[in-house]
């Protein structure tokens, strides 16, 4: 209701092209939506199907991470406007792409999770940008999905080697809900990957907790 009010008083603009309407008109969609080359997401070795390679696994516990595209424009304004700026109907646009982005013949009782934000950002912005996602995307697919991972420390990623803080982030979540994480296959949903810290931490959590396997899928990530 107040968001339909808002809306005619800033009507939305595609922050590509500026066109009135949608955050991200479809014309502009249509250019952005490359398909990324199957690699591991952290040693960008090409791999089958987004897997991460041998060693990367063993350092991340994540199975497959299917990454939608290149944190660059229009896509990381319109994260910006997602994360920081009450864009909150982003996540339809996200939702829609990530479902592209993922293949078909994933397992039927996929487990569907999300990296929860830091509980200050969500006090300011009213909502959790990836839970929202991960929600959208899990009815679209038929998957359940389960609120799994509680943040427990606000540890910042700055200033650190990239394998300092591969490792500083453990212990950064928790598992809750654990009775439904036994034998399950989890896809985690997140909005932007940097180091793949994050995600590890919260497959490293998962797997201690019993899930037979972790994935994840972002809708972009950042190139070092
Ligand atoms: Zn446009
Ligand atoms: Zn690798």
């Amino acid at each position: 209701m107040i968001e339909d009010v808002l809306k005619l008083i800033a009507p939305h603009s595609c922050v590509s092209c500026r066109q009135l309407g949608n955050l991200l008109c479809d014309g502009c969609r249509e250019s952005y939506v490359v398909h990324l080359p199957s690699r591991c997401f952290l040693c960008k070795k090409i791999t089958l199907d987004h897997r991460s390679c041998d060693n990367c696994y063993a350092k991340t516990k994540l199975k497959h991470v299917w990454v939608g595209a290149e944190y660059e424009e229009p896509i990381s304004t319109l994260i910006q406007k997602f994360k920081y700026n009450n864009a909150k109907d982003a996540y339809k646009i996200f939702a829609n792409f990530l479902a592209d982005v993922l293949p078909h013949g994933l397992p039927s009782n996929m487990l569907v999770t999300h990296v929860p934000t830091a509980n200050n950002r969500i006090r300011v912005r009213g909502y959790d940008q990836c839970e929202l996602l991960a929600r959208k995307l899990a009815k679209q697919r038929g998957w359940q999905y389960s609120r799994l991972l509680l943040r427990v420390t606000n540890a910042r990623q700055v200033g650190s080697s990239k394998h300092a803080r591969l490792h500083q982030m453990d212990g950064a979540f928790w598992a809750i809900n654990q009775n439904e994480i036994a034998g399950k296959e989890i896809l985690i949903i997140d909005d932007v990957v940097t180091t793949g810290a994050t995600l590890s931490a919260c497959a490293k959590t998962l797997k201690n907790a019993g899930a037979k396997t972790v994935s994840a899928i972002a809708i972009a990530q950042t190139c070092e």
